[in-house]
């Protein structure tokens, strides 16, 4: 298969990280016999550097006729102090909308490797395998109007039933192709957008009936996302919400450099790490590869509907960590520490086409991406 892909490598650590999932995807493709061309834009706050526009017209362009685009992360101290549309953040949120993208799928699963790399203990998070599937092109985050002064600052939440209907379809579908178990969450108690999203959600439930429904407040669920992680399967929810909780669920996990997602909804989706620039370790061949490895694989599954090659991706990075690698995020869990490049290269050496038959070399109860399967056709 021939397939496009645009990389975005942004600020901070994103350059780092996505060099170390390109280099992946070059060796996927070399193994299974395909061919990927890669072709790099500005984003960010490098393209507010080199052009004064974090999302210039140019980079949009070029995501929309790729077949997927691929980002590290943007912002960083350098453009804090800079106007709103100058800022490197919203370059991102421009590009998601320009995409058509309104689902973000999170999985979040704990590598048995690593139980105890997280600050819970290993008998809470063990077994833990959610998605997480947060609205991402509506919200507090684009609400009009929004005004500041040093006075008084204004932000809306606005969502229509159409906006949350989407996304809610997306996550009804992958409930049914999981463990068929929807939590969506609202704060139904103190908002009226979110009695709507509560009152769309119920009226979708007939039309998947083999999925169980359950809501639950967004104050409640932060605490048994966290004490009883295990008892949720979809997690359905708005896009303030969702941003927060994801980042929370990252602690189950180990780092918030082990987690990927895929943003879905338009023609081309959009693959990056949930971590931000992490300006704090840029530059010293230390920051975690793996979430950005992990969206690399979203892509082949979702993308290009590369399953077997998503797959390979999956369990090189599982091989490794369950022979005790890692970086210094994961300290506590891994057994020898070491640098991006290296844990990179680890991850490459360790990518085999899939065997034709069973014995399955993941364990049948763990899987980093949640569902094996692909959910591309839903969308
Ligand atoms: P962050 O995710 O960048 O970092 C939070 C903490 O996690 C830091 O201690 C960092 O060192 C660590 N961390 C993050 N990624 C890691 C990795 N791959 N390996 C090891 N450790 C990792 O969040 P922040 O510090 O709040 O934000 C820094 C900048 O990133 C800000 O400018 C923010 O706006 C931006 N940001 C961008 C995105 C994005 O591009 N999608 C998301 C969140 C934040």
């Amino acid at each position: 298969m021939k397939a496009r892909i645009t990389v975005l490598p942004g600020d901070g650590v994103g350059p780092e990280v996505t060099s170390e999932a390109v280099a992946c995807l070059a060796s996927v493709a070399e193994r299974f016999g395909h061919q990927f061309t890669f072709q790099e834009a500005l984003i960010g706050g490098a393209a507010v550097d080199a052009t004064g526009d974090p999302l210039p017209e140019a980079t949009l362009d070029l995501c929309r006729s790729a077949d997927a685009v691929l980002l590290g992360a943007v912002g960083g101290p350098a453009w804090d102090g800079h106007a709103r549309d100058q800022r490197p953040e919203s370059g991102l949120l421009r590009l998601r909308k320009g995409l058509g993208l309104f689902a973000n799928l999170r999985p979040v699963t704990v590598h048995p490797a690593l139980e105890d790399a997280s600050p819970l203990k290993a008998e809470v998070v063990r077994g833990t395998d959610l998605m997480f599937v947060r609205e991402l092109s509506g919200g507090l985050y684009f609400g009009e109007p929004r005004s500041y002064s040093d006075q008084a600052a204004v932000n809306t939440l606005p969502y229509t039933r159409a906006e949350i209907e989407r996304v809610a379809r997306v996550a009804f579908e992958l409930a049914g192709s999981r463990r068929r178990n929807l939590v969506s969450v609202d704060k139904a108690n103190v908002l009226e957008t979110s009695r709507l999203w509560r009152q769309v959600v119920n009226d979708l439930a007939p039309s998947y009936p083999e999925v169980k429904v359950q809501h639950h407040y967004v104050d409640s669920f932060a605490m048994a996302l966290i004490t009883r992680p295990r008892d949720f399967d979809v997690v359905l929810t708005e896009n303030l919400f969702g941003d927060i909780l994801s980042d929370e669920a990252a602690v189950l996990a180990g780092s918030l450099g082990m987690l990927p997602s895929a943003s879905l909804g338009g023609s081309v989706g959009l693959y990056e790490p949930i971590h931000g620039s992490a300006p704090d370790i840029a530059g010293q061949d230390v920051a975690n590869p793996i979430g950005t490895i992990l969206s690399a694989a979203m892509l082949l599954r979702h993308a290009l509907n590369l399953k077997d090659e998503a797959l390979a991706l999956e369990q090189a990075v599982h091989r490794v960590v369950k022979a005790g690698h890692g970086t210094g995020d994961l300290r506590g869990g891994a057994k020898y520490i070491h640098g991006t490049r290296f844990m990179g290269a680890r991850i490459r050496e360790a990518i085999r086409p899939p065997r034709a038959t069973a014995p399955r070399l993941v364990d049948s109860a763990y899987s980093f991406c949640g569902s094996p399967e692909g959910h591309r056709s839903q969308l």
